[in-house]
C-alpha cells in the first residue's frame, strides 16, 4: 500500500464529511454549488454488423451517468477495466462527444461547444494521461511542449514571459530548468510524468482530469507523483477528477469516490464511508480484492466472474451475473442510485434505503 505521510487525512483540502454534505445539499446530478456537473451522460458506439442482422449491435460505454463535483475536492472514479471511467473523463474534457446528456462547468454548458468557444475552458481544465511515454511528443523538446500549452493563455506573451513561466512551473514540479532543452526519451517514467504534470499546470488550471496517472510508473516512484499532485492541489486549490483502478490510492487521495460498473455509477460515497461500510455488493467485492497483510501473507480475493460485455448489456442489474445477492427482481429491473443509511448512494435492490 502506498503511504504518503504519517497523517494522510491532513492532505485533503475537503473533508469527507464536508464533501458528503455538499453532495447531499446539491444532489447528485444537479449543478447547484458544483464546479462540474455531468448529467445523464450516455456514450454509445455502433458496432460492425452483418447486413442481415435486424438488431444492430451497439456498445454502451456509458449509461446515464450523473456526477456533481464540488470545487476543491478530489473526486475519484474507480472500477475494473472497461467500466467506462476513462470514457467519462474524455467526455468531461471534450475529447469525446456524449450521445446524450450534458456537461456543465462553472454554470456554463460546455458539451458541444465549437473549438473557439471551448478555448477558455481548455485553459481552466487540463488532463494528465496514464502513459507518460506516449503522451509527450517525441519530436519536441520539453520547452516546446510546455510553450505549446501556453497558447491557451492567449496571444502576445513575450519569449521572456514564456521562459519565466516555464521555469516557474518546472521548479514547482521538482524539475530542473535545464530539462527544457532535452527530449522526452532522455527521461525516466517518473521524470516524464513530472513533465506531463508541468504541462497540465502551466496554464494555471482549476480542474484536472487525472487518468490513472501513476499506473504506468514503477511502484517506487508512484508515491512521489501522488505527493506532487497533492502538493499542487494544496498550493493551487485544484479540483481533481481522479481515475484509478486502485482503491488503496482512493483511500489516501480522495474525498469522494464513484464506483463504476459496466458504464454506470453503482455507488457514490465519501471515501471514509466506503471503506468503513461499503453498501453495494460490487464495492464490497472490490474492497475484498485489495491485498492486505495478514500475518506474513497477503490475503487477496478476486472479484469472481468476468465483467459482461458492454455490447447490448442485460436488461436488469448489470452486476447480476456476478452478484452473491442476486434475486428475481435484479434480472428485470435496473436499480437506480438511492440514499442509504450510511450516507452513500447505492444502486442495488438489496441495499436498505
Ligand atoms: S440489484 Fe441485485 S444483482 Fe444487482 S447488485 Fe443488487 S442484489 Fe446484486
Amino acid at each position: 500500500m502506498i503511504r504518503f505521510s504519517s497523517a494522510p487525512h491532513l492532505m485533503r483540502g475537503l473533508s469527507p464529511l464536508r464533501a458528503a454534505e455538499g453532495d447531499l445539499a446539491s444532489g447528485v446530478g444537479h449543478s447547484v454549488g458544483s464546479l462540474l456537473t455531468a448529467k445523464d451522460i450516455a456514450v454509445r458506439f455502433p458496432m460492425p454488423s452483418h447486413f442481415l442482422q435486424r438488431h444492430k449491435p451497439v456498445l454502451h460505454a456509458l449509461r446515464g451517468v450523473d456526477v456533481s463535483i464540488q470545487k476543491g475536492e478530489a473526486f475519484c472514479v474507480v472500477g475494473e477495466s472497461g467500466c467506462g471511467k476513462t470514457t467519462l473523463g474524455r467526455v468531461i474534457m471534450g475529447l469525446l462527444a456524449p450521445s446524450t446528456g450534458e456537461i456543465h462547468y462553472d454554470g456554463t454548458r460546455i458539451d458541444g461547444l465549437d473549438e473557439g468557444a471551448r478555448r477558455p475552458f481548455r485553459r481552466r481544465m487540463q488532463m494528465i494521461f496514464q502513459n507518460p511515454y506516449a503522451s509527450l511528443n517525441p519530436r519536441m523538446t520539453v520547452r516546446q511542449t510546455l510553450a505549446e500549452s501556453l497558447r491557451y493563455l492567449g496571444e502576445g506573451m513575450s519569449r521572456t514571459d514564456i521562459d519565466a513561466k516555464i521555469e516557474e512551473t518546472m521548479l514547482s514540479v521538482g524539475a530542473s530548468a535545464d530539462w527544457g532543452k532535452r527530449m522526452p526519451h532522455e527521461f525516466s517514467g517518473g521524470q516524464r510524468q513530472r513533465i506531463s504534470i508541468a504541462r497540465a499546470l502551466i496554464t494555471d488550471p482549476e480542474f484536472i482530469v487525472a487518468d490513472e496517472p501513476i499506473s504506468a510508473l514503477d511502484v517506487s516512484i508512484q508515491a512521489q507523483v501522488l505527493n506532487l499532485l497533492t502538493k499542487a492541489r494544496e498550493e493551487r486549490g485544484l479540483t481533481y477528477f481522479f481515475i484509478t483502478h486502485d482503491l488503496s490510492v482512493v483511500e489516501h487521495f480522495g474525498d469522494r469516490v464513484a464506483v463504476m460498473y459496466l458504464g454506470e455509477v453503482v455507488e457514490l460515497s465519501p471515501v471514509a464511508n466506503i471503506f468503513d461500510a461499503p453498501q453495494h455488493p460490487y464495492t464490497r467485492l472490490l474492497l475484498s480484492a485489495i491485498p492486505r497483510i495478514g500475518g506474513n501473507a497477503f490475503k487477496a480475493e478476486r472479484v469472481p466472474g468476468e465483467i459482461p460485455t458492454a455490447i447490448n448489456p442485460p436488461k436488469g442489474c448489470a452486476f447480476a451475473s456476478r452478484c452473491p445477492l442476486v434475486h428475481d427482481r435484479c434480472r428485470v429491473e435496473n436499480p437506480k442510485l438511492k440514499p442509504t443509511p450510511t450516507g452513500t448512494l447505492a444502486a442495488c435492490h438489496a441495499v436498505a434505503s
